[in-house]
């Protein structure tokens, strides 16, 4: 059965590259009715913090990335590296060495001068027992094999062979005992019978050193898939330079989490030229061997058009349940106001974001501070008087409140004042909006409410 695990070192955000490894290892077993973990590689524990474990968990809940089995926690497993450090080292899979700092520093010193990179040079590797004093502090190193080479078929990148002879002896227990982050990878894919080891591909050079060490351990070799990683529209590996990188801060900025969801899964995979994707169907089309060899370039305006997309085309509810969460944010009130059910549909062929969504509708719920400095200029000021008395003695008398009537009464205004309908539509707009911007003016009058347009049409005369 497929296995698959996501394994983020908690030391930080969870950004774009891990959210998208994350995403695919979801889908992968999804996809094969497999199970999905979630390994927290917390073992680094300067740099693990419990405010990274959370934005991890809230991201992917936030994606709806929901794991079958875990958290697993690397520190709770101590016990386990301990038992298979031993384990390794009784069957003569790996070695104490007692090298000193100064002998480990001279030694790359010399092969920097001769241009060399073999790493440690396997001094301790043969010590006979009577050639050791266990007391005296020491590290535990795996005990590469010699001869012959790796060699494993990348789901991704197809087959990679590495030469024996290019690996050192790597450390797998720190003086202090504790073991080093390769080899608690690989305890752990192996204790948790992990299929599929799906991860970003800064990592395929460990993964020669870990599957000589799965092998030692006497445990089955998982499959490998590397994937290539994001760059930004500058072609350098996506960073905090290109703006947000933390899945959060997209949620932040008022994307929703299927655009982001459909945004990632095409980012490094593609399936024809299918640019929209439900889950559902991202789950049943996927496969590792259609993710590109390439890395990918991030593209904002993509990732803006799928969310329009979205909002315009999810149910609102769904809609509605991030929008809300977006004018808590703002602090906006909007007891007195349209229903937000009725802004989607409207509003969502005019923004991008749901920020900006809401950033667009504030007036109809509270007041605007000052009118837009260009539209006012444009057509209130100097004040367009006539108009807009017109219009203020016809909304006054106007009971029947509806967007269609409403709409009516400011073309049969125009009409009337032998004007053009933006000669009064614009300056009534900014009037009651503070805005050039608008829905159509029913809607807005309609949603702006009878007593508060006619006090801001009072303010703009005034
Ligand atoms: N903890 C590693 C990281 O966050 C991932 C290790 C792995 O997937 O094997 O980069």
């Amino acid at each position: 059965t497929v296995k698959t695990r996501f394994a983020p070192s908690p030391t930080g955000y969870l950004h774009v590259g891990g959210a998208r490894t994350a995403l695919y290892c979801w889908l992968y077993a999804k996809k094969h009715q497999g199970k999905f973990i979630l390994r927290i590689e917390d073992t680094d524990r300067e740099r693990s913090t419990e405010e990274s474990v959370q934005a991890i968990f809230d991201g992917m809940n936030w994606l709806g990335l929901q794991h079958d089995e875990g958290p697993y926690y690397q520190t709770d497993r101590f016990d386990r590296y301990k038992e298979q450090i031993d384990h390794l080292l009784e069957s003569g899979h790996a070695y104490r060495c007692y090298c000193s700092k100064e002998r480990l520093d001279a030694l790359r010193e010399e092969q920097q001068a001769n241009k060399q990179n073999i790493g440690y040079d396997g001094h301790c590797r043969d010590l006979s027992e009577a050639e050791q004093d266990t007391t005296k502090p020491h590290v535990i190193r795996f005990k590469n094999p010699k001869e012959g080479k790796v060699v494993f078929n990348d789901l991704i990148k197809g087959e990679i062979a590495v030469s024996n002879s290019e690996l050192d002896d790597l450390i797998i227990a720190r003086t202090d005992g504790t073991p080093t982050y390769n080899f608690t990878v690989v305890v752990d894919d192996s204790d948790m019978n992990i299929s599929h080891v799906i991860r970003g591909d800064d990592h395929v050079n460990n993964t020669p050193r870990q599957i000589n060490m799965i092998k030692a351990l006497g445990a089955e070799v998982p499959l490998y898939a590397h994937v290539p990683m994001i760059l930004g529209d500058d072609g350098k590996r996506l960073s905090k330079r290109h703006g947000a990188v933390s899945v959060m801060q997209y949620r932040d900025q008022g994307y929703l989490p299927q655009a982001m969801l459909n945004y990632l899964v095409r980012l490094g995979w593609s399936h024809g030229d299918q640019e929209v994707f439900s889950k559902e169907e991202m789950v049943e089309l996927f496969d590792l061997k259609d993710v590109n060899r390439a890395p990918s370039a991030f593209n904002t305006e993509k990732l803006n058009w799928l969310n329009q997309h979205y909002m315009k085309t999810l149910p609102v509810e769904e809609v509605v349940s991030h929008l809300e969460w977006h004018i808590e944010q703002a602090g906006i009130d909007t007891s007195k106001g349209p229903d937000i059910k009725e802004l989607i549909p409207v509003m969502a062929d005019r923004v991008k974001t749901l920020k900006e969504l809401v950033g667009a509708v504030s007036y109809f719920y509270q007041e605007f501070d000052e009118f837009d400095a260009k539209a006012a200029k444009k057509h209130l000021r100097p004040v367009a008087k006539e108009p807009l008395e017109t219009i203020k003695q016809k909304l006054t008398e106007q009971n029947d409140w509806s967007a269609d009537n409403l709409h009516k009464l400011v073309s049969a205004t125009a009409d009337e004042l032998e004007i053009g309908m933006g000669k009064v539509g614009m300056p009534l707009r900014v009037a009651v909006t503070g805005s050039g911007m608008s829905p159509d003016l029913g809607i807005t009058l309609q949603w702006v409410g009878k007593e508060r347009a006619l006090q801001r049409i009072d303010r703009a005369l005034n």
